[in-house]
């Protein structure tokens, strides 16, 4: 501002820049504000039996209510990971999945996947927390999911949290798989029970689908059944897509095709309507 005279490229350079920073510093603030005004809430999206479409479990989903407007993770998540904030919110996200979960698995044995960023795992009193979380909401361990993604895992130096996750009975599944790097091969070296196929893969497999496309899910199923992992596939949006699913025996699916990500609300109305009470 005090340079009037500067060329007008490099100070439009520094104006958009000024406007990315002020807009994530904006961000970071409201929050923190957030974290203490409660307006974090989880949204639930199915996972299905694929061969069923029966509910098996819910993703929780972090949703910001900002001034009446709902904000998706993907714009904040990104700057809580930069600021530190990911670790409050984090803990926010699986006290709330927790203590909803736990009524929906004791009326329908549902379990919840909540989303883990690296950086609670590098948090030392991540394991600690999410222990005290479950001893408090009730929450049995088998009914709790952590989903790391892919990229994460190749640190070994973060696996040692994951194992002691396990022995407690808490699943893990990697998330977005065939998004990072690690490969097919080393699949058994990983301390994971779930596998969840990124969406890219399933938004592949088009009507009718290209053989190429099919033997590559195909691949990645039996690869993942033959090391004992459970398989998801994400971003399921088409019938044709859940009957390919079918036909390849993927245990479970979701997407928009099964449902959306909703209020818990919508799951609870989901789940009685599956299960109608006994008329008296
Ligand atoms: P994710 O964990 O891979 O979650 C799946 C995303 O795909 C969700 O987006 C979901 O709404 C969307 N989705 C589900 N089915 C379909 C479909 O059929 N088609 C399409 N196009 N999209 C579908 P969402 O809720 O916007 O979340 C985006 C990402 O933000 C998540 O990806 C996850 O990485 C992150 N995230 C969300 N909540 C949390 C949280 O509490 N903590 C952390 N660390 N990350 C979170
Ligand atoms: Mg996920
Ligand atoms: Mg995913
Ligand atoms: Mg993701």
């Amino acid at each position: 501002a005090a340079k009037q005279a500067g060329g007008a490229r490099l100070s439009w350079f520094d104006d958009s820049l000024r406007a990315e920073q002020s807009e994530r510093a904006r961000i970071a603030a409201g929050l923190r504000q957030a974290l203490a005004d409660q307006t974090l809430l989880m949204h639930y999206q199915p996972v299905v039996d694929t061969a069923t479409g029966r509910t098996l479990g819910v993703e929780a989903l972090m949703r910001w209510r900002r001034d009446g407007e709902m904000i998706p993770p993907g714009v904040f998540i990104p700057v809580a990971e930069q600021t530190g904030l990911i670790v409050a919110l984090g803990i926010r996200a699986l006290r709330l999945a927790c203590a909803q979960a736990t009524r929906w698995h004791a009326e329908y044995g549902l379990y919840v996947t909540v989303n883990v960023s690296t950086h609670q795992l590098r948090d030392p009193g991540f394991a600690g927390d999410v222990l005290a979380i479950l001893a408090e909401t009730g929450l049995p361990a088998r009914a709790l999911v952590l989903e790391i993604t892919e990229s994460v895992l190749i640190d070994a130096a973060d696996t040692g949290v994951l194992d002691v996750l396990r022995a407690e009975g808490i699943r893990i599944a990697i998330d977005d798989f065939g998004t990072g790097y690690s490969s097919l091969a080393y699949l058994h070296q990983l301390p994971v029970d779930i596998l969840k196929i990124d969406q890219s893969f399933i938004r592949r497999l088009q009507d009718p689908p290209r053989p190429q496309d099919v033997s590559l899910t195909r691949a990645i199923l039996e690869l993942a059944g033959s090391q004992d992992l459970i398989t998801v596939a994400e971003g399921v949006e088409t019938a044709a897509q859940a009957e390919l699913l079918r036909e390849l025996r993927c245990p479970l699916s979701q997407g928009y095709h099964f449902g959306r990500p909703v209020e818990p609300g919508m799951i609870e109305a989901r789940m009685r309507e599956a299960n109608p009470a006994p008329v008296s």
